[in-house]
């Protein structure tokens, strides 16, 4: 049974937060900024080529005391001088949806619509299972029981992953792959500034 021990060993190191339009458009409108342009002048996400060399966003993570770690992570010292780590988004809207998800994951089939979930650790030796119940490498479990406002977030990254690989598709041989994503990524982000 996973318990999450608020470590904050997900939210440091070389973790990729990936961001989708409706997270970019929570977390400015949380913090008052103006868009996904006033996000990265603030150095809070950045836009990099991932899978299938799209562009897209994601936090960026910053150097500090404790090593690099996401943005929105509290680090703090325990009684016994253990690091640990409290997301400052946590029980609000703006938290990005991967991280609400975790430790569970989606894996959604674009062709079909059909998902299939897995319980996965967010980070290798992420201490939230008991050893009596040791991390799974990614155990399949049944769909979770999902509210309407989670539902309709997950439908909503489903469509924006389907607009990416249409673009993907019609990149031929010798196109801009970066450019012609970047354009993708854009139209699918309405809060962005150019
Ligand atoms: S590494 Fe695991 S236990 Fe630690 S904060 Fe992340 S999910 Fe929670
Ligand atoms: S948004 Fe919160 S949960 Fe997600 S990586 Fe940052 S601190 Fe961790």
């Amino acid at each position: 049974m996973f318990r999450c021990r608020i470590c904050g060993e997900c939210c440091r190191g070389d973790q990729k937060v990936w961001l989708n339009p409706s997270d970019l458009q929570r977390l400015a409108s949380h913090l008052g900024a103006a868009g996904s342009g006033a996000l990265e002048s603030r150095g809070l996400i950045v836009r990099e080529a991932g899978e299938h060399d799209i562009v897209r966003p994601r936090l960026r993570f910053r150097l500090g005391p404790a090593g690099r770690s996401c943005p929105f992570l509290v680090n703090d010292l325990d009684d016994e001088g253990r690091l640990w780590g409290r997301c400052s988004l946590h029980g609000t809207s703006a938290k990005p949806l991967v991280c609400r998800l975790a430790p569970l994951a989606r894996f959604l089939d674009l062709a079909t619509g059909s998902e299939e979930w897995f319980e996965i650790p967010p980070v290798i030796g992420c201490p939230g299972w008991d050893e009596a119940d040791p991390p799974p490498e990614g155990r399949p479990v049944p769909s979770p029981d999902l509210d309407p406002g989670l539902r309709c977030d997950l439908d909503g990254e489903a469509a924006y992953f389907r607009l990416l690989a249409s673009a993907d598709d019609e990149v031929g041989p010798g196109d801009p792959v970066g450019r012609r994503s970047n354009l993708a990524a854009d139209a699918a982000d309405p809060g962005r500034i150019p």
